[in-house]
Order: C-alpha cells, then structure tokens, then sequence
C-alpha cells in the first residue's frame, strides 16, 4: 500500500501535474499564434492528429506520385489532353508515356494530366467544369493509375500519414465484387430491381423482401465465398503495402467496406451484403460507408431505399460498424425537400455509428431534433472542411461544424481525399483554428482523441492507440514550451 503511494506521489504525480502544466502553456501559445497563418501551419504540422477516419484510397495519393507511377509502367497519354490509358485506346493522340519523355513539352503535359486528376490549377484548365463535377470525373480518370498498383498506393498513403504525426488511418479502400454474370444473378436482378423501386410508398415493407433476397444470394450464390475472397485480397494488399524497416509500425491501419449509392438496388443491396458479410469475418475490415455523389438522380430517388438496406443489416450484423456519406448536399445543388432529411434517416433508420460530411444540417426539416438523438447516441460527424469547399462551395460560418459542436454531437476532423484535393490533414486542422476563433486549443485537443475515441477500432486496440496518443501529445507540449516557446 506505502509502496503504491510512494509511487503515485513521486512518479505519477507530477507527470500529471507537469503536464496539465504543459497544456496550459501550449494553450497561451496557441492564442498568441492563432491569428498568424505561418506560426499556426507549423504549430498544426506537429501536432499529433490521432487518426484520419473519412479517407478515400482512390483519392488519397498526390497526382504527381500516381504520374510517376504511370512513367514507370509506361501506360499511355493523350498528348494533348493529358489523360492517361492503361492500354492503348482507339485515340490518334495517345501514346506510350516513356516515348515523349525527353520532349520539350512533357514537363507541361505532366501539369496537365495532374490537373485532370486533381484540383491544381483548377480554374486555369478546368473551370468551365462545375467543381463537383470535375472532382466527381477524376475518379475514372484515375482509375489506370490506380487499379492494379493497390500495395504502392497504400505505402504512400501511410508515408504520408507518418510525415504528419497521424498514427491511424481507417480508409475506404476497395469495395467486394461479384460475379454478375452468373445466371443465379442475372435471375436476382431481374426479379427484384423493379420491385424495389415501386416499393417508394410502402417503406414498412422492405424487411420482408430483403430477408428474401439475403437467402438467396447467400444460400444460391455463395456470396460467403465472395466476402471469404475479398477479405483475403485485402489481407494481402495489407501484408503488401508493410514499409520497409518497420517504418510503419507506429501506424495503425483498418478498412472500410462501401457500396456505390447510383447504382441500381438490387446491386447496392447485394454490394452492402459483402460489404457487411466481410466485416463480419475480418479484424481488418472493420465496417460499411456507402459512397458516390448523393445528389446524382438514382442517388437520390433510392436514398431512403439504401437507408433501409443499412437498417436491415445492421439488425442482421449488429457488430459492424456504418458509417454513412450524408447530408453532403447545398440548396444549389438538390430541391429543399432532399435537403431536408437524408442526415436524419442516416442516423434514424440508417443506424449510422458515423455520418461523413452532415453539410446539409441547418437545411433539414428535423435538424434539432437529429443533432440532439446523434448527441444522445454518441454518433459522430466527419468533418472534411477542404473537400467542402471545393466540392459544394461551403466554408467559414455557413459551414455547420460549429452547429455540430454547440450541441455536443461528437466531431472529428478527416481529409476526404488529400491527393485530388491537394490537401493535408494538417490543413484540416490549420482551417478548423483559423477561422473557428472560439476554439481553444483543448477544444481542438479533444476533436483529435475523438479520432480514436470514434474510430471503429475495436476497443482493446483503443485503448492501445488512446495510450499513445496521450505520449505523443506529452512529447508535443513539451516540446513547444521547451524549444518554440523559450
Ligand atoms: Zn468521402
């Protein structure tokens, strides 16, 4: 018993004094430095971030590295436009990439493709495009880059994850497939798809139906084995993408399933199924998003469908985690009426852990009610302020991220997708401090331990990654007032 006070007052103690201390310090710097852009990057850049929980694989690595990767493999180029082919297209300008390397003008196609893909020099070649369209089309321009070079890409995802003091990446990485041209399949389709799609006015039905269309794709065509398949692939992807010399293993790494929300149900139905089948069998696989533009017109006439599906499988698979692309809309883009409850069906019917975006809060019908039930539930919202920005023209004050937080619904800070935005996680944080002025650093403090706190971790590997957030954020503090204060 004296031994374990004698412990507590000499040892625990004045760490825990020293470093409540420490806070306080950082906090006086912090409102010093606050208004001063440069101090303020460089003060965010060493902060530890906790864990990155909305980033997308595919928009995750810088253009400049997927163009090299292309060079490397010698895929083709438009030489006028820029765009890259992983095979020879039936297009008189495209060429093999290595051939005109040493031209004079690669060095100004190289900048052109990486604007295609990307939101550089957006409005010098691609203004005449709607932002969100032009974020939207880089995806299948990218596709050449990145299909078949998964591990390359995750090995950048983390060394970039490392160079900014991140130590959890939970990344939407690549949704399971199946065989549609089984005759099984083929039969699923056709049977259920216009059946759904008249179901719009009978919600309370779906149940019924789904349990139908479940036993069949998993009694008649084997959608265990699809999910056992994916699960594999993305183990080995995972054992692929290790850096060398254990660079990463301070890095903690998990996945998420998705499903794309335009296309046709019954194919989001059976995708949400392996998506849900396959976190279910796997530790890596932790959970299901659902992905794609919500205010695409399938999107939004199956939205309450797909919300339905969510709430089915999350009563068949009550251990997988969801989170759910909500609410990532403006009155510019959609009528009021989608902008008024696609947030609270996500929470409501959806059973989301998580919502991605929640822009469209102020706009809908129930807004108090739902930011009261997601404060209430511990449902967090993924906030990706670059990515809004761009992609739906929203920031400063019309952005709800103060909304969320007055009301205490849990908020976390992610990057969405760094490459094609051409941002930092740390940017994320430079613009949550620059223009949420009432922030306090232990404000911002805590938004970075929710990235573990609402991760879909399970909870002993929490507890892990909480421990070391707590180091890293003592070696922070006392390094700003040891060495940046003085
Ligand atoms: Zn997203």
């Amino acid at each position: 018993m004296r031994q374990k006070f004698y412990f507590l007052f000499f040892f625990l103690f004045p760490i825990l004094v020293l470093g409540q201390a420490n806070t306080e310090k950082v906090e006086t710097y912090f409102q010093r430095i606050r208004n001063n852009d440069a101090m303020l990057q460089a003060f965010f850049l060493r902060m530890p971030k906790g864990g990155d929980v909305h980033t997308h694989f595919s928009g995750a690595p810088f253009g400049e590295f997927l163009f090299e990767n292309a060079v490397k493999n010698n895929l083709w180029i438009d030489k006028k436009t820029g765009e890259i082919f992983d095979k020879k297209p039936n297009n008189e300008n495209a060429v093999p990439i290595q051939s005109i390397r040493k031209e004079a003008y690669f060095a100004d196609l190289k900048d052109r493709a990486i604007s295609l893909i990307t939101t550089k020099n957006y409005t010098n070649f691609n203004a005449a495009i709607p932002p969100n369209t032009h974020f939207f089309n880089t995806f299948s321009l990218m596709n050449p880059m990145t299909k078949g070079f998964e591990p390359e890409l995750l090995k950048e995802m983390k060394k970039q994850a490392l160079l900014e003091n991140v130590q959890y990446l939970e990344i939407m990485f690549i949704k399971p497939s199946y065989d549609k041209n089984d005759e099984k399949i083929k039969k699923y389709f056709s049977k259920y798809d216009s059946l759904l799609i008249s179901f719009s006015k009978k919600r309370g039905e779906t149940d019924k139906i789904f349990e139908e269309m479940y036993q069949y794709l998993v009694k008649e065509c084997n959608f265990s084995d699809f999910a056992r398949k994916h699960s594999e692939k993305i183990a080995n992807w995972n054992r692929k993408s290790r850096l060398e010399n254990a660079a990463d293993s301070n890095l903690t790494v998990r996945y998420l399933n998705y499903c794309p929300r335009t296309t046709f149900p019954t194919d989001v139905f059976a995708q949400m199924l392996l998506g849900f089948l396959s976190s279910d069998m796997d530790t890596l696989l932790v959970g299901e998003n659902i992905v794609a533009p919500e205010n695409a017109d399938v999107a939004l006439r199956d939205c309450w469908l797909h919300m339905q599906m969510f709430g089915f499988f999350h009563k068949k698979f009550p251990q997988v985690k969801i989170s759910i692309h909500a609410g990532e809309l403006t009155p510019e883009l959609v009528t009021p009426q989608d902008l008024s409850w696609h947030i609270e069906d996500a929470v409501r019917v959806g059973k989301a852990n998580r919502i991605g975006h929640g822009v469209a809060i102020p706009y809908e019908s129930r807004n108090y009610e739902t930011l009261k039930f997601m404060r209430e539930n511990k449902i967090a919202v993924e906030i990706n302020l670059s990515s809004n920005e761009f992609i739906l023209g929203v920031k400063n004050s019309e952005h709800p991220v103060m909304m969320y937080l007055e009301f205490g619904v849990p908020v976390v800070i992610s990057t969405d997708d760094a490459g094609i935005l051409r941002t930092t996680h740390s940017y994320q944080y430079f613009l949550l401090g620059k223009r949420y002025n009432s922030l306090t650093y232990k404000d911002i403090k805590q938004i970075v331990y929710n990235g573990i706190i609402y991760s879909f971790l399970k909870d002993s590997d929490k507890e892990k990654a909480k421990k070391l957030l707590d180091q890293r954020f003592a070696t922070f503090e006392k390094m700003i007032v040891n060495e940046v204060m003085k």
